[in-house]
């Protein structure tokens, strides 16, 4: 960076809204991604709207591109600065604005934990149900730019069905504010939605304006031992006819047995070991229910498609419940995994796996590879473990080498070679498995409309 450019950034910045120390650029240099190392040039701290609007107009004059950095917690090296980028962080713009009960809209600024607006909704007797392992630290402008999934999604859909307004700072330095929270606006193009998923390629997020709904009411979480993955799908059919799924997920004994193994307060839910678990999650909506779970749960063990299972008792044991597929991410972390997030239709989905394990158990039989997901929207999370005798690099690269077969079934299956993790820069050269020429020339020109010096986020998706 120039010494002009530094010195025009102290006209709207403040000392302590830069930083470049060493570790201050590791840190929020890079997401939790393993594959890119961090190397930015700065970290600047924008408090308002202005600040971003300057810093945007600043990196149009001086040509420095700009990474948008949340709470880093993204898995595709998409807030990673690689290339002495500044890192554009929200940490400071971190305040809850405004909660209308009649709309039920709650206004935030993008630097907000999801957790925190977990908490907001719950504390007012509302809900908000974008639900997954990293809403203690991912922040809302991550979620939204990544569209975020996670386990509730089999109701309750993606980030994107809860955003009813934005405030953008685009690439050109324009403040956009798309849809204001209106429930209809038939007026062409929904810019709100495209922006949602943009990796922070598009904008900056300034304000988020979040459509909360009820609670929902008492939940009871079952764990089903499986010995075929397609009778996962029998058990998703028999529950989501008579009750309300509010999520549906599997694990395979692999992964429970890395999270018991990391956590020796949890235990297996009951003793018959099984290739998979099926966490199912309903709804009680009235009397009866109770009845009704029992009876469904017996149609199931009578079928054959479950070989045990549990029901929780209490809201304690529900956790547990939880926590076996929660922790996984965490329990599968000191074996550095090769993480890939993948997805096909949910018909389609213990077929991909059987399929796809057999086709990496052929090509690399030494490796551990640790199946878990959200199988009830065909999301499958595909984790192989670094075996002990391999460095980081040669791991790393032989499982990019294995992508292309990965990637091959995929498209085979015509599924997407990333469901909730986004593309960044740890999945754009295989994009191709997923998206045509066609549709990627049109990504490469919305990008260019509103990012004209290609100055936001350059060379990640595509
Ligand atoms: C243990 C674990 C479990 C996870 N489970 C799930 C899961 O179940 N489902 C799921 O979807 N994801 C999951 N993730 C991935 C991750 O948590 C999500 O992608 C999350 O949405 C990222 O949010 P973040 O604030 O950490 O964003 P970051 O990682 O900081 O950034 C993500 C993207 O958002 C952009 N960005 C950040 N802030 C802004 C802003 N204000 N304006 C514009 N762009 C911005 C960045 O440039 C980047 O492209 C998991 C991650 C971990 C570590």
């Amino acid at each position: 960076m120039t010494d002009a450019a530094l010195k025009d950034l102290q006209t709207f910045l403040t000392a302590n809204q830069v930083k470049g120390s060493a570790p201050d650029l590791q840190t929020y240099g890079k997401d939790w991604s393993i594959y890119h190392a961090a190397n930015p040039s700065l970290i600047v701290f924008p408090e308002n709207e202005k600040n971003v609007v300057d810093l945007v107009l600043w990196a149009r004059k001086h040509k420095v591109p700009l990474v948008p950095s949340g709470g880093r917690t993204g898995l595709s090296s998409a807030a990673t600065a690689t290339n002495k980028e500044v890192v554009v962080a929200f940490d400071r713009m971190n305040q809850i604005l405004d909660f209308n009960e009649t709309d039920l809209v709650l206004t935030v600024q993008p630097g907000v934990i999801t957790e925190t607006v977990q908490n907001f909704a719950e504390e007012k007797g509302y809900y908000y149900p974008v639900d997954f392992a990293a809403v203690g630290s991912s922040q809302m402008g991550g979620t939204v730019a990544t569209n975020a999934g996670g386990v509730k999604v089999v109701k309750y859909g993606l980030t994107r069905n809860w955003i009813s307004g934005l405030k953008v700072v685009t690439g050109a330095g324009e403040s956009l504010y798309l849809n204001k929270s209106l429930k209809k606006n038939a007026t062409g193009y929904d810019l709100r939605h495209l922006l949602i998923g943009s990796e922070g390629t598009l904008g900056f997020f300034t304000q988020i304006e979040i459509q909360l709904t009820n609670q929902p009411k008492e939940l009871k979480v079952l764990v089903l031992g499986l010995e075929h993955l397609e009778n996962s799908l029998d058990v998703f059919r028999t529950f989501n006819k008579k009750m309300s799924v509010t999520a549906c997920e599997f694990f395979s004994h692999q992964a429970m047995e890395k999270v018991l193994a990391a956590h020796a307060k949890l235990s297996a839910p009951f003793e018959t070991q099984a290739s998979f678990y099926l966490l199912l999650e309903v709804e009680q909506t009235g009397e009866g229910s109770a009845e009704l779970i029992e009876a469904l749960f017996s149609d199931c063990f009578e079928n054959g498609w479950v070989s045990d299972g549990v029901i929780s008792q209490n809201s304690q044991q529900s956790e547990n419940f939880w926590s076996l597929r929660e922790y996984i991410s965490e329990s599968i972390s000191p074996f550095t995994p090769y993480k890939n997030d993948v997805s096909v239709r949910v018909s389609r989905a213990p077929e991909f796996v059987k399929t796809t394990q057999e086709i990496i158990q052929k090509s690399y039989p030494d490796w551990e590879v640790i199946w878990f997901g959200h199988i009830g929207d065909g999301n499958l999370h595909i984790n192989i473990l670094k075996p002990k005798d391999l460095s980081r690099e040669e791991f790393i690269k032989k499982c990019q080498g294995a992508d292309d077969l990965l990637y091959q079934q995929i498209a085979k299956y015509d599924g997407s070679i990333s469901a909730e993790h986004g593309v960044g820069l740890a999945k754009k050269k295989f994009l191709h498995y997923s998206r045509s020429p066609e549709e990627i020339e049109i990504l490469k020109q919305i990008k260019k409309i509103f990012d004209p010096d290609n100055i936001i986020n350059p060379g990640k998706i595509f």
